[in-house]
């Protein structure tokens, strides 16, 4: 084997959203995955869906970004013109 060629080959264990986890063997620190042979519909028989990793961060993150944006939004309507209906009207009097 050449020196500084070839990446690192880690023992590591594997951990699937299910909670379960077996060793491998991989170039990579560590592995999870969505779905493994304990928790797939095909090995365990029954019909289900099969709920991905991360995707209720995934949700949060872009609820939070969203909140974000309309902040921004609100802060520049604000200082651009008037906040209400009745602000408007009361500056359209004077
Ligand atoms: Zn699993």
């Amino acid at each position: 084997m050449k020196a500084n060629l070839h990446p690192k080959y880690n023992l590591l264990n594997v951990t699937c959203s299910c909670g379960a986890s077996f060793t491998t063997g991989s170039t990579k620190d560590s592995i999870v995955v969505d779905i493994c042979s304990k928790c797939h519909p095909f090995f365990t028989g029954e019909q289900r869906f099969v709920d991905k990793v991360g995707r209720v961060q995934k949700y949060q993150a872009k609820a939070a970004a969203a909140t974000g944006k309309k902040a921004k939004k609100d802060r520049k309507s604000t200082q651009n013109g008037p906040a209400s209906l009745t602000e408007l009207r009361a500056s359209q009097a004077k």
